[in-house]
């Protein structure tokens, strides 16, 4: 079986941190030698990953970041191009700033919505995540280590609601990249209920749809059913906040509470 190209950008950012299973991993590594495309993505995901963590705090002023990104990434194709030192810092500055600055605003080129890329972007990670638990059922790190974590790496304030709210457990959380934009996912389970991430991302250009919201106590979120998910949309401020979940919508509506209530 070959992948596409779809399902081998899902499994990139599990082929980086080595936890793939070995066969699977194969599947991507011969896709990977066989499609320019995502050669790039994984060139583009690996420079953002060196370079946030070199990154300054607060990153590089507005201008500054803007004007590298005005210079854009090389096209794809352009390989040799890459290759060139300066070019690739260049262009791996450009993806840094575009992923840790919400004030750099998406170019015209980018096709899609933003919303949609990121709710897709999200159901992603969340079958990931649900993966993992089931090789590796919970990280043995209490909640407070593991979202320190997830704060050094994100630089996000990663709400102290995702170490548990209510009778909602934490399972483990991590720093991810949703649409390009840095995260923190918290996966947490209530009893009865499905495996249920949540997400938070810096969201001050993202906008919540007007249709397809729901009335849940005094909230508003926007809500979407995707295969075997829902999803929840929300915003609170400079950030958004996705729930992802299993399809039962009393049950999503009691979770998008239990969260919206303590956050
Ligand atoms: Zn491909």
């Amino acid at each position: 079986m070959a992948l596409d190209c779809a399902s081998a950008r899902d499994r990139l950012e599990e082929y980086r941190r080595g936890e793939l299973a070995r066969a699977e991993a194969a599947l991507v590594a011969v896709h990977l030698e066989a499609c320019e495309a995502c050669r790039a993505a994984r060139a583009r995901d690996d420079a953002v990953v060196a370079l946030v963590g070199t990154l300054p705090r607060p990153p590089a002023p507005p201008a500054l970041a803007a004007r590298i990104a005005a210079l854009g990434a090389p096209p794809a194709g352009a390989r040799r191009w890459l290759g060139r030192p300066w070019v690739a810092a260049l262009g791996a500055a450009a993806v840094v700033a575009l992923a840790v600055a919400p004030w750099v605003r998406p170019g015209p080129g980018r096709p899609g919505d933003p919303v949609e890329a990121l709710l897709r972007a999200g159901i992603a990670e969340h079958r990931r995540i649900l993966m993992q638990l089931e090789v590796a059922p919970a990280e043995p790190a209490p909640p407070d280590v593991l979202l320190e974590r997830v704060r050094t790496a994100t630089a996000l304030q990663v709400p102290r609601a995702f170490a548990g709210a209510g009778d909602l457990r934490l399972l483990t959380a991590r720093a991810t990249l949703l649409a390009e934009r840095k995260s923190a996912a918290a996966a947490l389970q209530a009893p009865a209920s499905p495996v249920t991430t949540y997400f938070v991302v810096p969201g001050r250009d993202l906008p919540v749809p007007a249709d397809g919201r729901q009335e849940i106590g005094p909230y508003r979120p926007y809500v979407r059913e995707v295969d075997d998910f829902s999803v929840y949309y929300w915003k609170q401020g400079d950030l958004a906040y996705l729930m992802v979940s299993g399809p039962d919508q009393e049950i999503c509506k009691s979770l998008f509470l239990k969260m919206r209530q303590a956050l």
